[in-house]
């Protein structure tokens, strides 16, 4: 089955997954089929980089080296963006967030007493992430980077994956074949995933 706008109207979904898993791709493409905003936060901290001169500098140092950005900085920049598109009553994919535990547990307690609705992980092999970020030549996309990108991958965003799996609040789509059938499977899962967590919330208590 394929999703449908109504689907995910209003949801707040979260696709994480390692450096090259294609959550750029797949978050522009799922936010169209659900008919919400799609928030990236790594192209909010480079649009930072390139207007706000002394934050920008600070990210830089961060982004540049493939290192998180210290979840001050983070936050700040995405709570202004996130309020609006909770003001106008619209569902938002993240893009890149949260990356660690700490992240998670502020969104949450921003979207209170919502919460988030899905956390999606697109899983993809090291080797063929590293291969797609290769292929992309963004500035932060030289091998030393990547491989650092990737360590911080696995010591801290992967712990907050598990996090999230062992709640049974993460659901994980397998990321390395081409973007349309990823795009396919993903609207599937998110559909099925969906469903059931909306009628639980309407279910009488
Ligand atoms: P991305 O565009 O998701 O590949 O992110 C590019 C870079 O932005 C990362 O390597 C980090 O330096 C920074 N970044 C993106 N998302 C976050 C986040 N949630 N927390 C901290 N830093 C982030």
């Amino acid at each position: 089955m394929i999703a449908t706008p109504q689907a995910g109207a209003g949801a707040v979904l979260a696709l994480v997954g390692r450096p090259g898993a294609g959550k750029g791709t797949q978050g522009r493409l799922l936010a169209a089929r659900l008919g919400v905003a799609t928030l990236s936060v790594g192209d909010l901290l480079r649009d930072a980089v390139k207007t706000n001169a002394p934050l920008g500098r600070t990210i830089e140092r961060y982004v540049s080296r493939g290192y998180l950005v210290p979840n001050r900085f983070v936050l700040e920049l995405l709570w202004s963006r996130l309020g609006e598109a909770a003001a106008r009553g619209r569902g938002v994919v993240l893009d890149g967030f949260p990356r660690n535990v700490r992240q998670a547990l502020a969104l949450e307690e921003m979207l209170a007493p919502r919460r988030l609705d899905l956390v999606i992980e697109l899983s993809v092999q090291p080797a063929v992430a590293t291969e797609r970020l290769l292929a992309r030549r963004r500035s932060d996309d030289g091998l030393e980077i990547i491989q650092r990108r990737m360590d911080v991958y696995d010591r801290t965003t992967a712990a907050m994956i598990d996090w999230f799996r062992q709640a049974g609040r993460l659901v994980t789509v397998e990321a390395h074949h081409p973007a349309e059938i990823v795009h396919q499977h993903l609207s599937e899962v998110v559909e099925r995933a969906l469903s059931q967590t909306m009628s639980l919330r309407e279910a009488p208590s």
